[in-house]
């Protein structure tokens, strides 16, 4: 845990957030500027700051946890995972997040 880390505060639940799933590994809640109809976080509980740095044993549950919040939203049949490494790629919180993002249509590539 990174006290400084607002993703690490929403996991402990010192900072509100609204969160949708949740398990032993992670934790799942509402993006505040939505891009989408359907716009969710996905975080380990654990402070990593970005893909490149995530241990072995988590890469399984986060992928579950993922595709337990897409059953749960019932976007299965159309839906974008993105996560941001470093500014350039545009991120912005520093705690490992998965992008769910369903409910409109996608442009490619990225802007
Ligand atoms: P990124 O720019 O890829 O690092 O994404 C960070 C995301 O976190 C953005 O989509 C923000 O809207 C979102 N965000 C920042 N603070 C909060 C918060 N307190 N609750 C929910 N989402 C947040």
């Amino acid at each position: 845990m990174s006290e400084q880390c607002i993703f690490c505060n929403i996991a402990q639940g010192s900072i509100p957030a609204q969160v949708i799933y949740q398990d032993e590994a992670a934790i799942a809640f509402r993006d505040i500027n939505p891009q989408a109809p359907v716009h969710v976080l996905v975080i380990p509980r654990l402070h990593v700051p970005s893909i490149a740095e995530l241990p072995d044993q988590l890469c399984h549950p986060l992928l579950h946890a993922i595709n337990a919040v897409v059953r749960q939203e019932g976007i299965a049949a159309s839906y974008r995972v993105v996560t941001n490494v470093g500014p350039a790629a545009g991120q912005s919180v520093f705690h490992l997040h998965f992008h769910v993002l369903s409910g409109r249509t996608f442009s490619w590539p990225p802007g």
